[in-house]
């Protein structure tokens, strides 16, 4: 009788077929049977990206509850707020419009949003990051200059984004990418350079590759790519890109636009106010070109939206309305030392203030009252206080001291 085959118990292939057969007490596995079985035990052990970032239409956030979230966080800022959420939210619809058959192609709306630094831009990509479904990830473009020169290649932007995704390709080709600082690769100048320029037009045209939709070869490592380093291909085509920059100054340009405007249309000229206080909301594509983007990369940014200036009122609430604002950390962490921390209304005018004369927008209100609660911070834990009331004078008194210290510094 010819000697029956071992085969694999979960498969059924005979020894002959496969490549290993590991035997066990009872029954054998094959080494494809055994590679899916170490899958399967990982997947439950820890639910990779695949499925965390499964999209599954019932559970999807609506635009209304994407604003909601950020609304808790972020002050104000309701129009970057809205396109931000609707933008997130067509980009689902997108990635799941592989399952309809019809010819109706949902092609992507990559955005760029523009407000001067300390309006919310970073906070606003920060917090949206929580609630995606997607991998999503913020660069920055300063380090980025033209192949061949002392900085990073555009295609490190993806680095960050595999990283997010457990290099898990297909999840990273859905995600999202946050660049921080696009005026920063502007070219200098509304004509085109004639010399070469490092940071900028060589930049933005390999940035449009990205926005475009290519497969581009990412360093795994990220920084600059070198010739025996082992490259990952990134399809761009489904990942959307958010942009958001300062643009110092490009009110003026808007000012001068309109203003050209306003000649040429005199007649109807009454319902065209302007609100000179926030040339921002009347920002155009055409002002971005003047700024010295190319008319290209502001064709694949067709969402463009603006932060405003943060007035009195905003900064005021930012101090302590957003849920994990500055004031509620403070008190945090003093409760950690079993300490009440109260501060009077007059203080939180007082930062606000202060952070308006410094020019120094929301970034400020942080290192104001750093500077009021430092000794405080320093003190208390060693004492046996349990109920600190920051009072004006006080506060003054802090603000004053560290002023004078580094005036002498
Ligand atoms: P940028 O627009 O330069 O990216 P950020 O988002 O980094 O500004 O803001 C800096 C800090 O200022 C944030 O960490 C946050 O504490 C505060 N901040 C700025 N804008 C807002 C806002 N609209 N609501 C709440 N906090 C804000």
């Amino acid at each position: 009788m010819a000697k029956k085959l071992k085969h694999c118990n979960f498969c059924g292939l005979p020894e002959t077929q496969v490549n290993v057969l590991l035997a066990g007490e009872d029954g054998n596995i094959c080494d494809v049977c055994a590679e899916r079985a170490y899958q399967v035990v990982q997947e439950s052990m820890h639910p990779t990206s695949k499925k965390k970032f499964a999209l599954n239409k019932e559970e999807l956030p609506r635009p209304k509850e994407i604003k909601a979230f950020l609304d808790q966080y972020v002050i104000g800022q309701d129009d970057a707020k809205r396109y931000l959420s609707v933008a997130v939210y067509n980009h689902y619809k997108r990635l799941m419009q592989k399952d309809t058959k019809d010819d109706v192609e949902i092609e992507k709306s990559n955005i760029i949003m523009v407000g001067s630094t300390g309006t919310g831009k970073t906070l606003l990509a920060k917090t949206i990051a929580r609630v995606l479904k997607v991998p999503f990830t913020i660069v920055d473009a300063t380090v980025l200059t033209e192949a061949g020169y002392v900085g990073e290649d555009i295609e490190s932007l993806l680095t960050r984004l595999l990283q997010v995704a457990n290099y898990d390709v297909k999840a990273a080709e859905r995600g999202i990418v946050f660049i921080d600082e696009i005026d920063k690769i502007a070219r200098k100048g509304d004509n085109p350079s004639i010399t070469r320029d490092v940071s900028g037009e060589g930049v933005q045209q390999g940035l449009l590759k990205l926005l475009e939709g290519s497969v581009v070869n990412v360093p795994p490592q990220g920084g600059r790519k070198h010739p025996d380093q082992q490259m990952i291909p990134v399809n761009t085509k489904d990942i959307l890109f958010v942009c958001g920059g300062a643009f110092d100054d490009i009110d003026k340009r808007i000012a001068q636009r309109l203003n050209t405007q306003v000649v040429g249309y005199t007649a109807n000229s009454e319902n065209k106010r302007i609100d000179r206080n926030n040339l921002l909301q009347y920002i155009a594509p055409q002002d971005l070109k003047s700024f010295g983007l190319i008319p290209e990369i502001i064709g694949r940014l067709p969402i463009l939206t603006y932060l405003k200036p943060l007035d009195r009122i905003a900064l005021r609430n930012i101090l302590t309305e957003p849920k994990n604002s500055i004031i509620k950390q403070y008190i945090k962490m003093f409760a950690m030392d079993d300490v009440t921390l109260r501060f009077d209304e007059e203080v939180l005018e007082y930062i606000v203030d202060k952070a308006i004369e410094f020019k120094l927008g929301a970034r400020g209100l942080r290192s104001i009252t750093e500077d009021i609660m430092m000794d405080a911070m320093f003190e208390i834990p060693s004492t046996d206080v349990k109920d600190l009331r920051i009072t004006l004078e006080y506060a003054k008194e802090r603000v004053e001291k560290q002023d004078y210290q580094r005036a002498e510094s």
